[in-house]
């Protein structure tokens, strides 16, 4: 049996609860469903500090829809400032991209 219903910065060989995620990042959903909206994955490696071992999980899901869109995919070429509208802000405690 397994259990899902645990937070997913728990390792699932010791248990031990990881306070920060080594690395995160997003993924966004091509296709819209059928409200237009898209859903956005937040995914995650988690290293265990206390017995090394190292996940992967998906953090959380946001759906992103009318009230939300995303400027500048098609305009590259930044010329103005960009509009100041809605902007979707992924803030968790640390984005460390490569
Ligand atoms: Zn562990």
């Amino acid at each position: 049996m397994r259990r899902q219903s645990k937070k997913p910065n728990i390792c699932p060989r010791c248990g031990y609860e990881v306070e920060k995620p080594e690395k995160t990042w997003h993924i966004m959903s091509p296709i819209p469903d059928s409200r237009g909206r898209v859903t956005i994955t937040i995914m995650g490696v988690y290293i265990c500090p206390k017995c090394g071992y190292k996940w992967r999980t998906t953090i959380s899901k946001i759906k992103a829809g009318e009230d939300i869109e995303f400027e500048g995919r098609e305009s590259e070429k930044t010329e103005e400032k960009p509009r100041e509208g809605k902007i979707i802000e992924i803030d968790l405690s640390e984005l460390d991209e490569v």
